[in-house]
């Protein structure tokens, strides 16, 4: 039986929106969020770090300094009782510049490579996913992925460039609220599930 997972922005999202902060002191969970992940987590769902993290492309901060914040989640939410399945972040942005990071990716949210790549590594069947962020680069990310995607609407999107990859299934306030719509929603069994009780 393949997994189901929660994907999860990182900044304005699970944590409170810092521009740029890597110092894991500074890194504290957002309001209402704990006790929607445990139950999440309770119902068997993967909690999975999905971040955009142009800084190291922009040369904010090295790549490495990235460890330090992954170190820091994992403790906050472990001190919660809640198990982090993994972190991926894309470094990339693409500005014109060398490096390797200063380049078109196919990782960058809105683009869904991160949650492919989780996907592939950890695997989790994507149509009973969900993508959890605070802007329509995260509800669209999930889309293409083929989950569904909730938007927590707490002022962070402020264009609302609207496609139909764009629209969110939910809009909420919170994490936890986010996980009240999601384990209210009742799952069809897919053909493949109905197959395996065969
Ligand atoms: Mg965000
Ligand atoms: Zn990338």
């Amino acid at each position: 039986m393949m997994n189901k997972a929660i994907f999860l922005d990182k900044d304005g999202t699970l944590i409170p929106d810092i521009p740029y902060n890597v110092n894991p002191e500074l890194i504290r969970l957002e309001k209402n969020v704990v006790d929607g992940l445990r139950k999440l987590e309770s119902e068997g769902y993967l909690l999975v770090i999905i971040s955009n993290q142009a800084g190291v492309a922009k040369g904010y901060f090295p790549e490495k300094a990235l460890l330090q914040v992954e170190t820091r989640l994992n403790s906050l939410l472990k001190s919660e009782d809640i198990k982090l399945s993994g972190f991926y972040y894309c470094p990339h942005y693409p500005g014109g510049g060398s490096t390797k990071y200063q380049s078109s990716c196919d990782c960058r949210k809105p683009k869904p490579g991160l949650l492919f790549r989780a996907a592939h590594e950890l695997n989790i069947d994507l149509s009973r996913s969900w993508m959890i962020g605070d802007i329509l680069n995260d509800v669209e990310a999930g889309h293409l992925a083929g989950c569904r995607s909730i938007l927590i609407d707490n002022g962070n999107e402020t264009e609302w460039i609207m496609t139909v990859d764009r629209v969110p299934d939910h809009k909420v306030s919170s994490v936890n609220e986010a996980a009240e719509k999601i384990l209210n929603t009742f799952e069809i069994p897919k053909y493949e599930q109905r197959l395996e009780q065969l």
